[in-house]
């Protein structure tokens, strides 16, 4: 009997019963538009209120109007950072500094703006994935308007040092952004403890619904709008309100945060630890990442003389999900940039998998897992042409990727 092992928790969550729950009496109940005085919309408008102190709440915010629901953690990041270096607080300042394992909705939108005139310097990160705050500090100036750095990395699961960077910002005046999509529910945040100015969250990370997220914008901080409309969500996000995902997120990040916290990471990391153990026996395997500094659930790993993408499929077949950085199915030749960045020799970040653990995953899960990464790892290698006498020879192929090109 073959099992079902969801592994990619990073990618997205199981919604939980209780967010599906808290949801069902907003789709068809209370289906009115919050705008409209009468009781089905007056109702949905509490509904909202209720949800937005949830999320100040989890965050440590001062009010929960500094709370702004966006359709997603990808919105989040674009209106934290267009929205800063083009509204009024920016004062003309239009440097932006970033990293360079950002997620793609940070870097591209930080591409974006530098067609548009905004210098951009994208922070370099040591092999275990932590920025460089001596660049950092190097590199800030008068002119730097913000620095958007990612609390946790999606890939490789490092944490960062979030109140040392929003130090060096504020010392210059800058604001700090942090892309905090896989932190929100997995680890410790407090926006005011911490120094963030703007945080980004989405809902489908911590068991909530898709296609709802919110960015934390401290009080006094004016952005420009990234949807022009309605004037919803203070004029920054216009458009009728997602209630439903508005409640479905209030009650997720309620359920992951405050008391819930401590004791699912600790059951999170306790599985984590297992599953790097028993794969790191795995011959020829790396660990990537911050092995200590990192989210509980993430596990992450190269393989020498594998590809990544046969192993997602033939793990697949066993009843796996899990997730690589060098699928070349995503439309690119090169492994991912995440990867690149801490250094990984081309061969070698070919091979990688993510494994990334939910509260929902048990202990019989991890051995599975174990298990059968092992066996599909051993039976890729027996047909790969740089594996030879139990190890890898890059000699004995002149290109591992040849058949990509
Ligand atoms: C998933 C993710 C996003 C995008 O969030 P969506 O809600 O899918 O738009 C942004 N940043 C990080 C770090 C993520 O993991």
């Amino acid at each position: 009997m073959s099992r079902f092992v969801y592994a990619d928790n990073a990618a997205t969550t199981p919604m939980s019963e209780s967010v599906y729950k808290a949801m069902q009496p907003y789709l068809t109940e209370f289906y009115g538009n919050p705008s409209s005085l009468y009781r089905v919309g007056r109702e949905a408008r509490r509904a909202m209120t209720e949800a937005r102190m949830k999320v100040a709440k989890a965050l440590g915010a001062a009010e929960p109007n500094e709370i702004v629901f966006t359709g997603g953690g990808s919105q989040a990041d674009n209106l934290a950072i267009r929205g800063y270096v083009k509204g009024r607080s920016a004062k003309g300042r239009k440097h932006i500094i970033t990293s360079k394992i950002e997620h793609h909705a940070v870097l591209y939108t930080c591409e974006a703006l530098e067609k548009e005139g905004y210098p951009v310097t994208y922070l370099n990160v040591d092999s275990q994935g932590r920025i460089d705050l001596d660049q950092l500090k190097e590199v800030i100036s008068d002119q730097t308007a913000i620095v958007s750095i990612m609390a946790a990395n999606n890939e490789i699961g490092t944490i960062q040092d979030l109140k040392a960077i929003s130090e060096i910002a504020h010392a210059h005046g800058a604001v700090f952004h942090t892309d905090a999509v896989q932190a929100v529910g997995h680890m410790h945040l407090d926006v005011q403890a911490m120094g963030i100015d703007m945080l980004s969250l989405s809902g489908h990370k911590f068991r909530g619904p898709k296609g709802i997220g919110a960015l934390y914008v401290r009080r006094g901080i004016a952005l420009e709008p990234l949807v022009y409309g309605g004037g919803q969500e203070r004029g920054l996000a216009s458009g009728t309100e997602n209630v439903a995902g508005m409640v479905g997120l209030g009650q997720a990040i309620e359920d992951a945060t405050g008391e819930n916290l401590d004791r699912k990471m600790g059951y999170v990391k306790g599985l984590t630890d297992k599953l790097v153990e028993g794969i790191m026996k795995i011959p020829y395997t790396h660990y990537t990442g911050d092995p200590v500094n990192r989210l509980p659930g993430t596990a992450s790993f190269v393989f020498e003389a594998i590809e990544g993408e046969g192993l997602i499929l033939r793990l697949d077949n066993a009843g796996i999900c899990g997730s690589t950085g060098s699928a070349c199915s995503t439309g690119s030749l090169d492994p991912s940039h995440v990867l690149m960045a801490i250094g990984l020799p081309h061969e070698i970040a070919h091979g990688s998998l993510r494994l990334t653990l939910g509260e929902q995953n048990t202990p019989e899960d991890v051995d599975y897992l174990i298990e059968k990464v092992a066996e599909v790892v051993a039976g890729l290698r027996a047909m790969s042409p740089v594996w030879v006498d139990g190890k890898p020879d890059l000699s004995a192929a002149t290109d591992l990727h040849s058949h990509h090109h």
